[in-house]
């Protein structure tokens, strides 16, 4: 039986898209980020699906993410970025993951790992250098720095790395990324200048690794290019990238509505004249934009429909029109876009939102099939 609605993941998709990147940026090294669930994808098939295609380093927000990564049976380079005190630090550096510090408290709880468990800890120091989110003010980062090199020298902490990240890389005419990368370079003189010698120096998201390509350094951080979407709407070349997402329901019901019938909460829609509509079993429920009632479209039977009224928490209808439809018909809600399906751009755009937010939010009550091409894995 076809359930009632799914979501598909092509990893052919994502193996392609990884290998793509792998190429482009070549020779700076290429990390896939999977945290989020792989922005909704599934963590751990994205994450064998990455490194089959060649991915040397993973990237994640947490510790639990990684050492997920962990127990998952990953055994490569995995880098963390967000803790708050008091974490389990101890495992993390037993699992040899590389944690990253933003801070003088940071780095000690992560070199009293390191003591407690006898493993020297791998450590990547970040630097704000405008985002004004996480890192080191660079009023803060001579004295990190030297912190690190101090306990480096105490043989604490291994420092793997030195980064930042930037705030408009999707923009790449924003005169703030110069900006940062001018910061960035002056970090990156400071360490060196105390005698840090890390194995990548890394500022570029998706965004940058394809438009700023000064921006490299030694390894780019992937996100949402390995999943095949735009990172920069508008503005990106075509690399020939694949969106591995695919939304998939099937109508619960189809009814023909008489002109002046209106459709869902609020009656905010009403139909001109006489039509059809269908019932798709999704709602905010499964993290369809709710703002996306009378906005986006999906697909049933070869043509785009549009979504008529508000989206409830477990439904939303569409306008089928004259088309010949009944129940049990497939609805495409987003896909790959190549036979004239929405993408999840396409939803994004119907929803004041972008693609990231789409995809990583999709789930609910959607059970979630990994596929190779055609098939189930
Ligand atoms: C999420 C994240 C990325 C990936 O960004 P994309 O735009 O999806 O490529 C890179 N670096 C950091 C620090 C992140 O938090």
């Amino acid at each position: 039986m076809t359930p009632r609605a799914r979501i598909d993941v092509d990893l052919a998709a994502i193996r392609h898209n990884v290998d793509t990147l792998a190429r482009l940026v070549a020779p700076s090294a290429l990390m896939v980020v999977v945290k989020a669930d792989a922005y909704g994808h599934g963590m751990l098939p994205v994450a064998r699906a990455a490194r089959t295609a060649g991915a040397p380093w993973l990237g994640v927000a947490t510790i639990d993410e990684a050492l997920a990564l962990r127990r998952g049976g990953d055994t490569g380079r995995v880098l963390c970025w967000l803790t708050v005190p008091g974490e389990d630090y101890d495992t993390a550096v037993r699992e040899g993951v590389d944690l990253t510090a933003y801070s003088l408290a940071e780095i000690a709880e992560i070199a009293a790992a390191a003591e407690r468990t006898g493993v020297p800890a791998r450590v990547q120091l970040k630097v704000d250098t405008g985002l004004s989110r996480g890192g080191a003010p660079m009023a803060a980062w001579p004295d990190l720095v030297e912190e690190a090199c101090r306990l480096e020298g105490a043989g604490l902490v291994h420092v793997t790395g030195t980064w930042s990240h930037l705030a408009n890389a999707d923009e790449p005419e924003h005169p703030a990324n110069d900006a940062q990368q001018a910061v960035f370079e002056e970090a990156l003189a400071v360490a060196s200048d105390a005698g840090l010698r890390p194995e990548v120096r890394h500022l570029a998201n998706s965004a940058a690794a394809v438009l700023r390509p000064a921006a490299r350094y030694d390894l780019v951080r992937c996100g949402i290019a390995a999943y095949g979407l735009d990172p920069a709407p508008g503005r990106t070349p075509d690399l020939g990238l694949v969106p591995a997402m695919s939304v998939v329901a099937r109508l619960a019901m189809v009814k023909a509505l008489r002109a002046g019938d209106s459709v869902s909460y609020g009656h905010t829609w009403t139909a001109e004249g006489d039509t059809t509509v269908g019932l798709v079993p999704l709602g905010y429920g499964e993290g369809i934009p709710r703002i996306a009632g009378n906005r986006a479209q999906v697909w049933v039977g070869g043509g785009r429909r549009r979504v008529r009224g508000r989206v409830c928490m477990d439904q939303l209808v569409v306008e089928l029109g004259a088309e010949p439809a009944e129940a049990g018909d497939e609805v495409v809600v987003f896909g790959p876009g190549v036979h004239g399906e929405p993408t999840a751009q396409d939803w994004a755009e119907a929803s004041d939102t972008i693609n990231y937010e789409i995809v990583t939010r999709i789930g609910g009550r959607m059970p979630r099939r990994h596929l190779d091409g055609g098939g189930p894995t």
